[in-house]
């Protein structure tokens, strides 16, 4: 039996459950410091798979598949939180998960998640669990308009999102999202959004990357900037439920929480995502170490690494949309010198996709999200 608490050192191999984007930098920082990398996904010639050693295709229920994936592993980790719990189940017969498949459970359910929240005094606005349109009806009621209805599973990006405006709209949101589970949440009136990437050594270590503001446009990230415009107390008591969340939730890796913060300054926990988050893309270029490598230093049981930024810092997405006119002006974009561009090697370009992202560093925050806007429309040149 391994001792998992001894360091999975460099040249061990590290498995990657997933294969989009987040996979791909985490590969990348893992190959930087000498690992090898094995992912796992239903495709092929994946962003994952073109810097891993190893790309293994097969669906997540095929245990047997994930069963061979395992053993030829130190440790695994996951850049997707829908792997199914059987199959992160049978991978943990062979080789440590982390973070562990009840990190997962919890975090792939909106139901759970927020019922998990609330019971342990977390802020969340409030919610009900949705099963019927009855209940949905009575959920109203209880939680008044304007509320969001979600499907407490597989959404992101606002996919599986519809906003009530009024009682009536219930009978057509419901119809709208099908016939799975579903949550209503009160729709929270926000000043600004924002995240906190933080992370949890084996030996309970935290660290963290302070706020990050985020904007979306169409409810899917479009820009993120550190450090965030938000009053010190709010700062120290987001990262104190930081703190407490991963000791809660017994987190060993990377977790990223996506506040909101209400006009009367109030904050509530919107979701947790149990792995790095597009709004730490920019801890990339801008921070001593950088989300995906803290991910690694985590999960293979290394002492973390220092977080302090070397300079404000902006990402923007760059999604599908910007390649409707044809290819963008890399050229263009390359001639913006504080900005850094990062490719994630999909071929099948469509609307609302993550391609790739920009990030820009300055002396402030603002002059960050100036240059990155910047560089991003200069994508566009003819
Ligand atoms: P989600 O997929 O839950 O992260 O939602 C995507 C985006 O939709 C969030 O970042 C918000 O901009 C918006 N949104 C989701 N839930 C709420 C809510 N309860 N109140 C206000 N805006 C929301």
């Amino acid at each position: 039996m391994r001792d998992y608490l001894a360091p999975i050192l460099p040249g061990a191999v590290v498995g990657v459950l997933g294969s989009g984007q987040l996979g791909r930098m985490f590969a990348i920082a893992a190959r930087q410091m000498g690992y090898r990398v094995h992912t796992f996904s239903p495709e092929t010639d994946t962003p994952t798979g073109q810097v891993a050693d190893v790309e293994i295709t097969a669906p997540y229920h095929d245990l047997d598949a994930i069963r061979d994936f395992a053993k030829n592993v130190h440790v695994l980790t996951f850049e997707f939180e829908n792997v199914p719990a059987l199959a992160v189940e049978a991978a943990a017969l062979f080789a440590p998960v982390r973070p562990s498949g009840s990190v997962l459970n919890i975090a792939q359910h909106r139901v759970r998640e927020k019922s998990f929240l609330e019971r342990n005094g977390f802020p969340v606005a409030p919610f009900r669990p949705v099963n019927s349109l009855n209940e949905l009806r009575s959920a109203v009621e209880q939680i008044g308009c304007p509320a969001i209805l979600k499907t407490a599973v597989s959404g992101y990006d606002g996919k599986g999102q519809i906003r009530l405006t009024s009682p009536t709209d219930a009978e057509a949101a419901y119809a709208a999202t099908g016939s799975q589970e579903k949550i209503l949440e009160a729709f929270v009136d926000f000043e600004l959004e924002f995240s906190i990437v933080a992370a949890r050594g084996h030996d309970g270590t935290f660290s963290h990357w302070g706020l990050i503001e985020n904007t979306h446009r169409n409810h899917i990230l479009d820009l993120s900037f550190a450090p965030a415009g938000v009053p010190q107390a709010t700062s120290v008591e987001a990262v104190e439920i930081a703190r407490n969340l991963l000791e809660t939730l017994d987190v060993v890796g990377v977790l990223c929480i996506e506040f909101f913060l209400s006009r009367d300054q109030r904050i509530f926990i919107n979701e947790l995502a149990p792995r790095p988050h597009n709004s730490g893309h920019l801890t990339i270029n801008a921070a001593l170490t950088s989300q995906f490598e803290q991910q690694l230093r985590a999960v293979c049981g290394l002492p973390l690494g220092a977080t302090d930024f070397l300079a404000a810092a902006a990402m923007a997405n760059l999604l599908g949309d910007l390649w409707q006119d044809g290819e963008p002006n890399w050229a263009a974009a390359a001639d913006c010198p504080d900005v850094k561009l990062h490719l994630y090697g999909k071929d099948q370009v469509r609307p609302g996709r993550k391609m790739g992202h920009l990030t820009a560093l300055a002396p402030s925050a603002d002059v960050a999200v100036e240059r990155v806007l910047h560089a991003r429309e200069r994508l566009g040149e003819k």
